[in-house]
């Protein structure tokens, strides 16, 4: 308890770890974002690389889908001039279908090339010279051209074919065109379909990887092919209110790449579309996600693990150094503390008294506040030592500093041993009345101490007071002097008293 009134030399404990802390957590953060930062590009890297890749075949795919289609387009003008022919008219069923279906040969994958009149009835089959007959006016591609002179070349909806033939299984689209008499009436129309086994052979050419998809759809959102089939009867269905399809029927740019999950497997895919020229088509490339962000996968959990046992490791150091550090501060404060400590009385030594006394002394110049000095003598101790020993003499000097102590009670004051059985007292911003008023209880407590055992009269002390004011013009050492020389009056004047030194 006495120990703890002596102020401590370093209040900067704590500082350096929590500096070394500080740093660590900052050097982790930094780690972390530098880390994270460089995944995210890495991410944002593989993604594109895969998204152009994805665009090259999509527009592989276009380009032989545009071709095709252009070839029926030319059959189709072919068969419309051929048809428009008078001089056609009279020549015989063989020549006629020669010259109307001259230039259907070169088209791939086509199904029946038909002539349909305005009621949609046949009037010419690619297939056989007398056409068999067949009314269709009510497929889609006959009422668009029948009530829209501009419909242009109209792709139909998938379908399949209504004759018994062996591939009559097979789905079809057709291409169509409508005639128009000279002076712009609906005459009928050049149809021509084509199996859509068209579009599994040209994605069976391309290699894109086993959980990924190649789709053609219809701006209906109908699809038309699909690589590898997700579902098996999928072909023809209406995909329209899917959230993938309306993303991209809704961009009229018709280009463009998303990730997204697929409403067919519910697998992650990364989307790549591409309208095909301004056909109502649009191809759509879905690489599987797995297979686009795998390496990066790979490389991310590799990276993040090292970077996480990195960062864990740091921190453990931090700890461990951290730990080192408080403990060091600990054993320095208790070395202060030890170093400042009369190991006899537990009270301030004579060093941490000369360093509190100029501390104090500047304080007191620069306040302008008085400032007093005590000095202590036990009585006769020469005496007391030799009469009860030194043991006893010892513990009655515990005993001395622990009453000064129990008077002295204000945070700056400080006690300490002078040596021997001399102790001192400096009293912060206290006059001389002060100083005499704690002097004198001082005094009168240990008066009132228990005797020693077979002592006669009780212990006491005889005390000198020094007090420097802001109108007296001393030094420290006369201040002191001042002190000492009280002291000594109180003993000449017969001890167990107290003296102030006149200012
Ligand atoms: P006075 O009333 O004039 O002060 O008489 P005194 O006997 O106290 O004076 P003096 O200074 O001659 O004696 C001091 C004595 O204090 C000497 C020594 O025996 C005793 N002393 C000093 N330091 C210690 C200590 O650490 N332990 C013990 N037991 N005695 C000490
Ligand atoms: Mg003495
Ligand atoms: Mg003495």
């Amino acid at each position: 308890m006495i120990a703890s009134r002596i102020p401590l030399v370093s209040g900067k404990t704590g500082r350096p770890e929590l500096l070394l802390i500080f740093g660590s957590l900052l050097t982790v953060i930094a780690i972390v974002c530098i880390v994270t930062f460089l995944l995210i590009r890495e991410h944002a890297s593989a993604q594109e690389s895969a998204t152009r890749g994805a665009t090259t075949i999509a527009q592989l795919i276009d380009a032989d889908v545009l071709r095709t289609v252009e070839l029926y387009d030319l059959t189709l003008q072919g068969l419309i001039a051929a048809a428009q022919r008078e001089d056609l008219k009279n020549v015989s069923p063989q020549i006629r279908h020669l010259a109307l279906f001259d230039r259907s040969t070169t088209a791939r994958f086509k199904g029946d090339i038909l002539l349909l009149d305005k009621h949609g009835e046949v009037v010419a089959d690619s297939s056989r010279i007398e056409p068999k007959p067949g009314n269709f006016a009510d497929r889609d591609y006959f009422l668009a051209h029948a009530f829209n002179r501009d419909a242009g070349m109209f792709i139909s909806r998938p379908f399949k074919t209504r004759c018994n033939c062996e591939d009559a299984n097979q789905w079809r689209i057709s291409f169509s065109r409508r005639i128009s008499s000279e002076t712009g009436e609906f005459v009928g129309v050049a149809v021509a379909s084509m199996k859509l086994d068209y579009f599994d052979e040209l994605f069976n050419s391309l290699d894109i990887g086993s959980d990924s998809t190649l789709n053609i759809i219809d701006n209906d959102g109908l699809l038309l092919a699909q690589k590898p089939y997700l579902q098996s009867d999928s072909i023809g269905k209406s995909f329209a209110s899917r959230p993938n399809v309306v993303r991209i029927l809704r961009d009229h740019s018709g280009n463009g790449s998303f990730n997204s999950i697929s409403s067919m497997d519910y697998k992650q895919r990364l989307y790549t579309y591409s309208r095909v020229g301004n056909l109502p088509l649009t191809v759509i490339v879905a690489l599987s996600s797995d297979e686009v962000f795998g390496a990066w996968r790979r490389t991310a959990i590799l990276i993040s693990g090292a970077t996480g046992v990195l960062c864990v490791g740091l921190l453990w150091l931090t700890w461990l150094l951290a730990r080192e550090l408080r403990l060091r501060h600990q054993a320095e404060r208790e070395l202060a503390k030890l170093a400042a400590t009369d190991a006899l009385t537990g009270v301030a030594n004579r060093r941490m008294l000369d360093q509190s006394l100029r501390h104090e002394w500047f304080r007191a110049q620069r306040s302008g506040k008085p400032l007093s000095v005590m000095m202590i003598d036990a009585d006769h101790f020469k005496a007391f030592n030799d009469r009860h020993g030194h043991q006893a003499g010892d513990q009655a000097l515990r005993e001395l500093a622990r009453v000064i102590c129990a008077n002295v009670r204000r945070p700056g004051d400080l006690v300490a041993r002078y040596g021997g059985e001399e102790f001192s007292v400096i009293l912060a911003e206290t006059d001389s009345t002060g100083a005499q008023q704690i002097a004198e209880h001082i005094r009168e407590a240990v008066e009132r101490l228990p005797k020693v055992e077979g002592a006669e009269l009780p212990m006491t002390v005889s005390i000198g007071i020094g007090t420097w004011t802001a109108d007296c013009e001393i030094t420290l050492e006369r201040l002191l002097f001042a002190a000492d020389k009280a002291l000594y009056q109180a003993k000449d004047a017969g001890r167990n008293r107290v003296v102030a030194a006149p200012f």
